[in-house]
């Protein structure tokens, strides 16, 4: 891509130049990324430009820029079509580059063998999608390989259970959704992943798709073109088998929890309300709210390919986890792999080690069923 049609398909010349999106950028001053200044420079030069490593993979895709932009352009999306250019010049940090090779040789970005990736089912009763299954349960790579974020795998198991939902998984057959594979600009292999996924999802005629992950769930409903199944991130399911009492609590928790909104759930594909409604029907919960929550939520530096890059400086879980001790709560929530991670690590950085408990959602659910 040439930097014409990146004028063209990004709109550049729309820009007014009113620096919303650097000024609500969350990496903007601790990587220096500037990326009102990186459109305005393709759009007055017409020439690419090349960018410091440190700043071009900052960003990390939480679409702030874009949801603040006046003019309703995708800054973040322009900046991942920068990352191609880079990517296909092979500008790539080495770490995030094992990332991607993994994914390409085993589905995963963990550098974990394929036949491993079901693994975390061994003591359960899973059946296998090809037995037939109204809903396809995708675990997603961090789930099905983490040993902490399995708690996440094995929890929706026991909901789905309890709840009759009639589910299958695909087991080794599961491949890396490509979300991450597309923040960090390699479309060639996120073709590829495409590929191999409607594959499996055709062979086996999947209709419905429910994810553990939000970055699945927005590589499924917003980047892989037509589909012929629909997707739910796991919480908008919850939220429904509560409402309609196939799924219940037998325990009470009286406990002040705090939720942090993935940007992939919240800002990016909107979903605020469902993983609040699951949170407030346990019963004994006290819900409380960031000063900075729903499309005002800070990013934890999980996503576009962040996993696999550190950026120097104070993390932005780390001023999470303080701000959640701040407000009162006892318990850290969240709905996403990333997200669990980096506030969990974040914890132990600040030295808040028993001060606030790090969980998902889904894992606020476990300890009343
Ligand atoms: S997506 Fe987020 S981190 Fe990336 S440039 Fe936009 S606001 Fe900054
Ligand atoms: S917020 Fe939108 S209009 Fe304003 S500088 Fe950024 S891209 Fe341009």
């Amino acid at each position: 891509m040439n930097a014409q049609e990146l004028i063209q398909k990004h709109k550049l010349l729309e820009c007014i130049q009113c620096g919303m999106c650097t000024g609500s950028c969350p990496v903007s001053r601790k990587a220096n990324l500037n990326i009102r200044q990186y459109m305005r420079e393709v759009a007055i030069t017409g020439k690419l430009v090349v960018h410091p490593q440190n700043e071009l993979w900052s960003c990390t895709t939480c679409s702030t820029c874009g949801v603040r932009c006046p003019k309703e352009l995708s800054p973040f999306e322009f900046l991942i079509d920068i990352r191609s250019l880079a990517v296909e010049e092979g500008q790539i940090a080495p770490t995030m580059r094992d990332a991607l090779e993994s994914i390409f040789k085993n589905g995963n970005p963990w550098g974990r063998i394929r036949s491993k990736r079901s693994e975390w089912t061994q003591d359960l009763d899973i059946k296998h999608i090809s037995q037939g299954a109204e809903t396809l349960y995708f675990v997603g790579c961090t789930p099905a390989y983490d040993p902490r974020v399995q708690e996440i795998a094995k929890g929706l198991v026991r909901c789905f259970e309890k709840a009759k939902v009639d589910f299958g998984i695909l087991g080794y057959e599961e491949n890396c959704c490509g979300s991450e594979v597309y923040g960090m600009g390699e479309k060639g292999l996120f073709e590829f992943l495409v590929e191999e996924n409607m594959k499996n999802f055709n062979k086996y005629n999947v209709k419905r798709v429910v994810t553990s992950c939000p970055h699945a769930f927005h590589a499924f409903k917003n980047r892989y073109g037509k589909t012929s199944f629909e997707v739910q991130h796991y919480t908008q399911l919850l939220a429904n088998l509560i409402e309609n009492e196939r799924l219940t609590f037998s325990k009470k928790l009286n406990k002040k929890i705090i939720y942090h909104d993935p940007c992939f759930l919240g800002k990016q594909n909107g979903i605020y309300d469902e993983p609040r409604k699951v949170i407030e029907s346990v019963p004994g919960v006290t819900l409380l709210e960031f000063d900075r929550s729903r499309e005002r939520s800070l990013c934890c530096e999980g996503g576009g390919g962040r996993m696999w890059i550190d950026i120097p400086g104070e993390r932005l879980s780390e001023i999470r986890v303080r701000d959640a001790v701040e407000s009162g709560a006892e318990i850290l929530t969240t709905a996403c792999p990333f997200c669990l991670l980096t506030l969990e690590d974040a914890v132990k950085t600040t030295g808040l080690e028993g001060k606030i408990q790090v969980l998902d959602v889904v894992e606020v659910l476990s300890l009343v069923l």
